[in-house]
């Protein structure tokens, strides 16, 4: 909703449409080249979703010490894992940029800097899940990163200054996932109970929502220890919560915990 202390963009506009956001638990990079039920999932979104103006997606595998936000007109393919079959390290998604986004993001962002950054392209977390959505990378994508300097509460708030970017035909999508710890990873499709129970208690957490619960989950202990042993998963999860607006629908998708502590569990706002 526009307002006269809201800053305007030129380029982006305030639409009647109110877009989506969405949390992806992304796994595996090999969902981008797997036919499963996780890329089948990103590819219906795809279709489903109104189609975005842009996208802005905060990766769990950007993080920076301070938020940057990318400001490439053409964002290069960051293949940023080790050990995956050639066809995934030959993947590109030549999607564009968005400079004019990037910019809009400064000015709603005003409680720290959101500094410029011409380095950092598309990273699997960004680009493994849109190039189920949107294969033929036409939608301008920017990445924000996670500052790696600060707690879950800071994500959460900085994550508020965005919603504005829901009235004007933006997606919001945050990749990670609510549990992941490598760490204990079994090569089968199977569930610890701490990892399930973990999952299950977020789930709940934003049904009734009570995001102070999601952002103060260490308050779980030993069981959060477990599924979340650093946060940089967790966190992209915040923004999107941050986004929510009183009458939106939650939709949850890909509810399932698999290779023992990866939680795909993905949702919809709205
Ligand atoms: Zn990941």
């Amino acid at each position: 909703m526009a307002s006269d202390d809201m800053p305007e963009s030129a380029e982006f506009p305030d639409l009647d449409q109110k877009m989506p956001v969405l949390f992806i638990g992304h796994g595996t990079p090999m969902n981008a080249i797997e036919d499963n039920a996780f890329s089948r999932a990103w590819a219906e979104l795809g279709r489903q979703l109104p189609r975005p103006k842009a996208i802005v997606c905060i990766s769990a595998h950007w993080e920076t010490g301070g938020t940057r936000v990318t400001v490439a007109e053409r964002p290069h393919t960051i293949h940023d894992f080790y050990g995956f079959p050639e066809p995934l390290k030959k993947m590109q998604y030549p999607a564009p940029g968005s400079p004019a986004l990037a910019k809009f993001i400064n000015k709603l962002v005003t409680k720290v800097r959101v500094a410029p950054d011409v380095d950092w392209g598309l990273d699997h977390g960004a680009w493994s899940v849109l190039y189920r959505m949107y294969p033929d990378a036409d939608v301008p994508v920017i990445q924000l990163s996670l500052d790696c300097t600060k707690g879950a509460p800071f994500h959460y708030e900085l994550g508020k200054a965005l919603r504005p970017l829901r009235r004007k035909g933006v997606l919001v999508v945050g990749s990670g996932n609510i549990v992941h710890n490598l760490s204990t990873v079994v090569l089968e499709d199977t569930a610890f109970d701490w990892a399930v129970a973990f999952d299950r208690f977020v789930k709940e957490a934003i049904v009734a929502g009570k995001h102070s619960d999601v952002v103060y989950y260490q308050q779980l202990g030993e069981t959060a220890a477990k599924a979340v042993p650093t946060n940089e998963h967790y966190l992209p999860l915040l923004y999107v919560l941050a986004l929510r607006e009183k009458h939106d629908e939650v939709e949850f998708f890909t509810e399932q915990v698999t290779l023992g502590s990866i939680s795909m569990r993905s949702l919809r706002l709205g």
